[in-house]
C-alpha cells in the first residue's frame, strides 16, 4: 500500500517516461541510415551508383537526364554514396515515411540557364572607360 503511494507521489513530481508522439518526436541518433536523397544539379550521370548498388534499387538515364531510386529495394548500404564521383548522393538519418503504393521517387536534372556572353566593349565605351 505505501508502496504504492510512493510510486503515485513519484509519478506526479517527475516527467513522463514516454514521449506524446507524434507531437514530441525523438532526434535520430547519429549515423542512423534513414533513406537516401540526392542532388540531381551535381549529377553527371556517370551510373556508377547504379552499377554499385548489389539491390538494383538504381535506375540512372544519361540521355533523359533522370536518376530514380526505389526505396523499397533499397537496403540503405550506403555503397551508393561512397562511389560517388562528384558526392551528390547524401545518405539522411531520417526514416522514410511510411507509404500505402510501392512507387519510385525520380528525379530529373532540369537543363542549367545558359550564362550570358561576355561583351567585347564598342570603340565609343573604350573611349569612355579610359
Ligand atoms: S554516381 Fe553520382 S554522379 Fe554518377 S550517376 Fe550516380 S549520382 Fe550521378
Ligand atoms: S544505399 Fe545501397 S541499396 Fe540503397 S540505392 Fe544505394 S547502393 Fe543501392
Amino acid at each position: 500500500m505505501f508502496d504504492m503511494i510512493g510510486n503515485v507521489m513519484n509519478n506526479l513530481v517527475t516527467k513522463p517516461a514516454t514521449r506524446k508522439y507524434p507531437m514530441e518526436t525523438r532526434p535520430s541518433f547519429s549515423k542512423t541510415r534513414g533513406h537516401i536523397e540526392i542532388d540531381i544539379d551535381k549529377c553527371i550521370f556517370c551510373g556508377m551508383c547504379s552499377r554499385k548498388c548489389p539491390s538494383n534499387a538504381l535506375t540512372v538515364n544519361r540521355n533523359e537526364k533522370s536518376w530514380e531510386i526505389d526505396p523499397f529495394k533499397c537496403i540503405i548500404c550506403n555503397a551508393c554514396v561512397e562511389v560517388c564521383p562528384k558526392k551528390c548522393i547524401m545518405g539522411c538519418e531520417m526514416y522514410n515515411t511510411s507509404a500505402p503504393v510501392k512507387g519510385k521517387r525520380k528525379f530529373v536534372q532540369q537543363p542549367q540557364p545558359a550564362s550570358e556572353p561576355v561583351r567585347e566593349p564598342e570603340k565609343e565605351e573604350k573611349k569612355i572607360i579610359a
